[in-house]
This record gives C-alpha cells, sequence and structure tokens, in this order.
C-alpha cells in the first residue's frame, strides 16, 4: 500500500537533514531558460523558453492536408435532380478558411426553398456549412465515414493562417479574390464565437528570418488581420535567430472546437449518419434533393478530382505548458514551428506532398525535436 505523504517526506529528513534537503532539491530544480531582458509588445509575462526532449514525447502523429495548386473548390454541378454543392480542397489552411469557405458554398443555394440537405463529411468543413445551413433554415444530416475527432481537422496544428492552400503562380486571379473573401469572413466569424469556449486564444506568433524581410513577403494581402505585427532585429527579441517578424493571431485547439462545432449541430436538431460512400453514384443515391461534398481528400476518389493530392504532415506532442504563450515558425532545419496549444506543446513539422503513407516517420520525430531543441537551447542569449 502506498505510504502517506507526510510520512515519506518526515522518513526522508530523518535520514538526510533538513539543510541537506534543501541542498538536493535545490539541485534538482528544472532549467527553464527565461527573460525580462525583452519586451513582449502583446503578452504581459516574461518570456520562456519551452522543455523539450525526446524523453517527453508523448506521441506523434500524421494527417494529410487536402491540397489542390489551383485552390480549393467551391460550386454547384447539376446531376439530374440533385444539386452537388462541392466545398473541398483547402490544403494547410482548412481551420483557417472553414466559416469563410462554408460561406461561399451555402451561397450556391439562394433562390433555393430550404429544406433536407445532406452534408458529407464532419471535419471543419461540414460542420461549418453544416452550422450555416442550419442558420439558413434547412434541416441537415451529416453523412461521414468518420466522426470528427477522427478527421484531418483534428489533426491541424491551428493557427489562423490561410497559408498552404494554393500555389500562387498556378491559381487564378479568380481563386486569389474568392480566398482573400473566404479569409476575411471567416477571420470575422472566428472572433465571434466566444473566445476559450471554442477553443480560440490570441497568441503572439514569430517567424525567424536570416535576414529582414518585407512584411508583404507572406501575408501581406491579411496584414491588416495581424495586429502587433513588426521586424524584429538582433538585440530585440530571445531567439537565436538574427530576425524575427512578430505577429498576433488566433490559436485554436482543434478537439474543442470541432466538439462544440458538433454540439451546436445537434442542439439546432442535426442528425449525423455513419457511412463510407463508394463513388459518385453512391453520392448521388443519397434522397436529399441536395448534397454538399465536404470530403476533403476523399473528394480525389468521389468526384475524380486529379489535381487533389495529399500533403503529409507530422507533429510531435508533448505535455502542455502553460507558462509558454507564443508561438514560432523556422529556425532549424527543414519545417518547423511550436504551438503551446492547452491539450498539448506541439512541435511540427513536414509538407510532403503526393505521400498518402499513414505511418509516423521516426527519422522526422528525432528532427523535429532536435532541431527544437537546437534552437530553445541559446534562448534568450541573442
Ligand atoms: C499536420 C497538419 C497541420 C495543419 N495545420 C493547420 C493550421 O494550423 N491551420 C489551418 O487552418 N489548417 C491546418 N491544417 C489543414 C486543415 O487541417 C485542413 O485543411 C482541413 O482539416 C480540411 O478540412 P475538411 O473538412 O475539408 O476535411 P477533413 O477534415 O479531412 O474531413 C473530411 C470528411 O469527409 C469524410 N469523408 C471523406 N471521404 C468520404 C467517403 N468516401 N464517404 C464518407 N465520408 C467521407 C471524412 O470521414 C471526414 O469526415 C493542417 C493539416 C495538417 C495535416
Amino acid at each position: 500500500m502506498p505510504r502517506p505523504k507526510n510520512q515519506v517526506r518526515r522518513n526522508l529528513l530523518k535520514t538526510i537533514g533538513a539543510g541537506a534537503l534543501a541542498t538536493t532539491l535545490a539541485g534538482c530544480a528544472p532549467m527553464v531558460a527565461s527573460s525580462t531582458k525583452y519586451e513582449r509588445a502583446y503578452s504581459r509575462k516574461p518570456w520562456v523558453a519551452p522543455r523539450i526532449s525526446m524523453d517527453n514525447v508523448i506521441r506523434s502523429i500524421v494527417g494529410h492536408r487536402p491540397y489542390r495548386p489551383s485552390g480549393f473548390v467551391v460550386r454547384s454541378e447539376q446531376y439530374d435532380d440533385k444539386t452537388v454543392v462541392h466545398n473541398y480542397g483547402h490544403g494547410g489552411g482548412g481551420i483557417s478558411l472553414s466559416w469563410g469557405s462554408s460561406a461561399l458554398a451555402v451561397r450556391e443555394t439562394l433562390g433555393m426553398q430550404p429544406g433536407e440537405v445532406a452534408v458529407i463529411g464532419s471535419g471543419i468543413m461540414g460542420l461549418t456549412s453544416a452550422r450555416l445551413l442550419q442558420d439558413a433554415g434547412w434541416k441537415v444530416s451529416i453523412y461521414t465515414r468518420n466522426v470528427a475527432r477522427h478527421t484531418t481537422s483534428n489533426v491541424a496544428a491551428g493557427e489562423w493562417g490561410p497559408f498552404s492552400v494554393h500555389d500562387p503562380d498556378v491559381s487564378s486571379a479568380a481563386f486569389k479574390s474568392q480566398l482573400n473573401w473566404a479569409a476575411r469572413v471567416a477571420h470575422h466569424a472566428f472572433t465571434n464565437l466566444g473566445g476559450a469556449d471554442y477553443g480560440i486564444r490570441w497568441l503572439e506568433g514569430y517567424f525567424m528570418r536570416d535576414t529582414p524581410l518585407d512584411s508583404s513577403e507572406e501575408d501581406g494581402e491579411f496584414a491588416d488581420l495581424y495586429p502587433y505585427s513588426a521586424i524584429l532585429g538582433p538585440g530585440e527579441h530571445p531567439f537565436a535567430s538574427p530576425y524575427a517578424r512578430r505577429i498576433v493571431t488566433m490559436q485554436f485547439d482543434p478537439g474543442t472546437l470541432l466538439r462544440r462545432l458538433v454540439e451546436d449541430f445537434q442542439i439546432a436538431d442535426g442528425r449525423f449518419v455513419i457511412r463510407n460512400f463508394a463513388d459518385r453514384d453512391d453520392v448521388l443515391s443519397l434522397t436529399e434533393p441536395v448534397i454538399f461534398n465536404c470530403t476533403g481528400l476523399g473528394a480525389a476518389k468521389l468526384f475524380d478530382d486529379n489535381e487533389l493530392t495529399p500533403a503529409k504532415g507530422q507533429l510531435v506532442f508533448l505535455p502542455p505548458d502553460p507558462a509558454i504563450d507564443y508561438m514560432t515558425f523556422g529556425g532549424g532545419q527543414g519545417q518547423l514551428y511550436m504551438f503551446p496549444r492547452s491539450d498539448v506543446l506541439l512541435l511540427g513539422g513536414t509538407f510532403k506532398l503526393g505521400d498518402y503513407s499513414t505511418h509516423v516517420e521516426d527519422d522526422e520525430t528525432a528532427r523535429i525535436v532536435s532541431e527544437h531543441q537546437k534552437f530553445f537551447s541559446d534562448f534568450g542569449e541573442s
């Protein structure tokens, strides 16, 4: 039987003496790199470095971003008496774009009399489409192979950033303007949801750079959506990188967000049906006259979309660390990011186009961990 804690403590004191104990405990104190040398523009807390080691890895996970170089698909198609509204292919920015892209999709029903509608897919696109359809008076059934917590949407790292969504050299001007509209509507919708209740919080994010950059390079289009933006030079930030571009943006805990959307859907009388569709004819056999196709990567097979391709991403989870209240991007070999979510301290990542494999790659886990360890080992010294 385990002994009560205070008895263990008394025995320990007797054995080694109080003075020796104090010395011993001081020696065991975890080393946490921190700094008050640099100002925080947004957070008022001191800088603290995350504790990263292979010993603390809980698990690694893999997901496949549904990527299309020409961008995501929102349009309707008529098959005899059925209307199919497509809403898929959002690459690495589907959570960020969700409400906006789904608003575009629901706009395709303008002029129709609300009645029964089928939504296929219970990832972020299926759930946000379903919620907007309910708001517009439709009676919605979601048909899905996987429940929300087993979708790619639940693998998302969780930054609000509508990026890695298309190849700007391939996508059309019309798509770029659609992307811009969807991103802005989605941003607005997320700020309207009530923050922590939906797993949303605002955080500083730092993009590591070797040279100072014009902020328009990556996200100039959305610069007005990023408060506290600045490019920090040597001596102005604690990172082991000469320059760091600061933004403040939303971060999501996908598990909480999806769970809340499922609850909202059910409260509004929504119905889930578990079903795996084999092909387009199977989809068209549904009785509902209007069908939303929110199947992410699944649309490649169901609707013969040859442009849709997976971008395999791997994430490494460590226990959550409430002391960390900023995100980092870059700072070492390969794609790197660190997000302090409330459920895990998350390290990413990879972006492997065309790779359908579902296994975790141990060498990528080792790289992601060791590159972050190296990066944070000089924390506060810059
Ligand atoms: C590692 C990683 C990190 C990411 N980080 C971010 C981020 O920080 N920010 C961000 O905005 N985005 C991020 N993303 C991208 C985001 O996760 C996706 O763009 C988004 O989840 C796509 O949502 P979806 O609803 O279209 O697809 P999914 O979530 O894949 O949902 C598709 C649904 O369709 C169903 N389905 C598919 N085929 C069939 C079928 N034949 N029959 C029945 N049902 C079917 C599935 O079961 C599922 O319910 C990340 C993705 C990955 C993998």
